[in-house]
């Protein structure tokens, strides 16, 4: 996968290749040593471990880790070794990559709707016992298919999560119409699903960035609900991902408050004695890990056309009018003589419109083709979503030892409760 580039020491590799990297301080130094003509994708290890870290240290209780928001396996192995154990994926595809990463990683099959295949390679060959489902059907598919898998013996080690439908109103992207069962069908569901486990659970999900802790307040009280109607024993209560990361016109309470009030309301639930909190974050574990490079190819009065797009990293900018900060890549940028900053919007490098950014992006009024942009905060959601759509997608990959652009985890922020900072994008 990787290939040397023909000047300079650093090491040019593909999207996950993962060859030694040269590391740099920062992102003008990747710039000065490399000029990258491609997109460059710059790792920030210190900063996931430091999230995985709070999240292992502060939850009220087991944090597993949403593959999905980022599979690097280079990232995998940074939040094993800074204390995840549990991992929370969703195909059979992320069940390989995690059990050849991390052998000895907790893997939670967590996506309510599966293949028979999948959860039969699952349970006899990944050791995975965790599952979530949302119905009847699933439920059965999923008896049947590890009763296969045990040699036609009912397995007595299955962990069965129930996926309660919740809200989604706090969140800047909703989970809520997908997947989920309702609370009238929830009692039924709990109590089949009661017969077939030898551990039970009730998990969630707010929805993605949720920007207030009332969200999982809320989803509690309908998982406090549906056991008082199932009337059965709960042994694991897993509140889903959500937690929020920092992005521009986003700056959501601090994560102290969101574990505070889940705690007091788990401690009020009628569940079993010996039960377990879980939380699965994919954003606050991985956001902060990436940031990119791009380059200007040309500029259209406000617009500026950047080499990576809607179906690259950007997919969120481009789809849901996500805000991600940017800063130019130039010595002096920060100077008092620096040019006044204006909004601008993006197109990626594609042949399709759709290919557009909208931003605002406020970047230095001069800037013209062949400036290069950090965009940051691209850890969740953003790298891990680069296609290779028109022959664009080659990307080099750095790390670097600088701050992410912003961070829930510094210690240094000013506590935003005393502001108005719940924005709404929408
Ligand atoms: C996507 C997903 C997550 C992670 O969500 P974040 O908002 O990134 O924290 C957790 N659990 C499930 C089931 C998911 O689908």
């Amino acid at each position: 996968m990787g290939t040397s580039k023909p000047q300079g020491s650093f090491v040019h590799c593909s999207v996950w290749g993962s060859l030694e990297l040269h590391i740099y301080p920062d992102a003008l130094a990747v710039v000065g040593a490399s000029a990258p003509d491609q997109p460059a994708i710059l790792n920030r290890p210190h900063a996931a471990a430091r999230a995985a870290r709070f999240f292992v240290e502060k939850f009220p209780g087991r944090s597993l880790y949403a593959v999905k928001a980022n599979p690097s396996p280079d990232l995998l192995r940074i939040l094993w070794d800074a204390g995840v154990t549990h991992y929370d994926v969703a195909s059979i595809a992320e069940v390989r990559l995690v059990r050849s990463t991390l052998p000895e990683a907790t893997l939670c099959f967590m996506h309510p709707v599966k293949t028979p295949s999948a959860v039969r390679e699952a349970y006899a060959q990944y050791g995975v016992r965790v599952f979530s489902l949302d119905s009847i059907e699933e439920l059965e598919k999923i008896r049947i298919a590890t009763t296969e898998a045990n040699g036609g013996e009912a397995p007595e080690d299955l962990t069965l999560c129930v996926r309660l439908r919740v809200s989604s109103e706090y969140s800047e992207l909703s989970l809520a119409s997908k997947f989920g069962c309702d609370l009238t069908g929830a009692g039924e569901l709990l109590q089949a699903t009661r017969q077939v486990a030898d551990s039970l659970g009730i998990c969630f999900h707010v929805g993605s960035q949720s920007m207030s802790p009332h969200a999982y307040v809320q989803a509690l009280e309908r998982a406090r609900a549906a056991i008082v109607d199932a009337a059965v024993t709960v042994d694991i209560i897993d509140v889903g991902g959500g937690f929020p990361s920092i992005y521009p016109g986003m700056e959501p309470p601090p994560l102290e408050d969101y574990f505070a009030v889940i705690d007091r309301t788990y401690e009020s639930l009628p569940v079993s004695y010996s039960a377990e909190l879980w939380c699965e974050p994919g954003r606050a574990l991985c956001a902060e890990y990436n940031s990119i490079i791009v380059q200007v190819d040309k500029r259209r009065g406000t617009e500026l056309y950047i080499n990576d797009g809607a179906y690259g990293a950007l997919f969120d900018a481009a789809h849901v009018g996500w805000r991600f900060p940017v800063k130019v890549l130039r010595a002096g940028a920060n100077d008092d003589d620096a040019p006044a900053m204006e909004p601008f919007s993006f197109y990626g490098p594609t042949c399709d419109d759709m290919d557009h950014m909208d931003g605002p992006f406020e970047l230095p009024a001069d800037i013209k083709a062949g400036d290069y942009i950090e965009i940051g905060m691209l850890g969740a959601y953003g790298a891990a979503m680069k296609t290779v759509f028109n022959g664009f997608g080659a990307t080099d990959v750095f790390e670097v030892t600088d701050e992410p652009m912003s961070s829930q985890y510094r210690g240094d922020r000013r506590d935003p409760r005393v502001t108005d900072n719940v924005v709404s994008l929408r």
